[in-house]
């Protein structure tokens, strides 16, 4: 559901930009709005949630879809963990839909889907790695690493129940905003994609914002 903000760019308490292929990872409050903004339009913000109290409970999508009974994500959706608790609510959508079926790109699974010598490239599971290694003051590891969101992507469900990466329906300025219901460790990879004709092939930056 297409759902605009009411709240000031001027106000946020923190506004950062990240570039495409890095991460970003932080704590949101309990009671704090996360908005990710599209800046240029059909990127992909490959996304992991931890409770911040306690980091083995973590974003299920599975909790998620059962509890809501659809599989698209968008005002309204309460994001999940594993423990079936809430962690945030997406409460403004300018963008209709975000999909958390498809998981995060790999090298690996950039070797199936696009080509074997594609092994090398930089991929959204190695952002989030990199992110676990570079802040062990998360006391998040590899094997924390469980489901994800990719806001701003296109997934369908095809009537015969299978996956399609779909051509984006987002566009510069679309963004989605959550109310962290406890304190959240927030990790997004900008995705560094290059092989995957969603995002035109050209990898862009996207805007973090907070508001107490
Ligand atoms: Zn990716």
């Amino acid at each position: 559901m297409l759902t605009e903000s009411t709240r000031d760019t001027a106000a946020a308490v923190l506004h950062d930009t990240v570039p495409a292929g890095d991460y970003w990872m932080k704590v949101v409050r309990q009671g704090q709005t996360l908005r990710i903004l599209d800046t240029h339009g059909n990127q992909a913000a490959d996304t992991l949630f931890f409770n911040a109290d306690d980091p083995a409970e973590h974003y299920s999508a599975v909790d998620t879809i059962r509890e809501q009974g659809n599989v698209y994500l968008t005002t309204g959706s309460v994001l999940r963990s594993d423990a079936g608790r809430p962690l945030l609510t997406i409460v403004a959508d300018t963008c209709g839909r975000h999909d958390t079926l498809g998981g995060a790109c790999a090298t690996e699974s950039n070797t199936v889907r696009y080509a074997l010598e594609k092994k090398h490239m930089h991929a959204c599971r190695d952002s989030w790695l990199k992110a676990v290694q570079e802040h062990p003051e998360f006391g998040l590891t590899k094997r924390d690493i469980a489901h994800n969101i990719n806001f701003f992507m296109n997934v369908p469900i095809t009537p015969d129940g299978g996956l399609t990466f779909e051509d984006g329906i987002s566009a510069p300025g679309k963004y989605v905003e959550m109310r962290a219901e406890r304190n959240v460790i927030v990790l997004i990879s900008n995705c560094p994609q290059l092989n995957n004709p969603c995002n035109a092939y050209d990898p862009t930056p996207i805007d973090v914002l907070i508001w107490d």
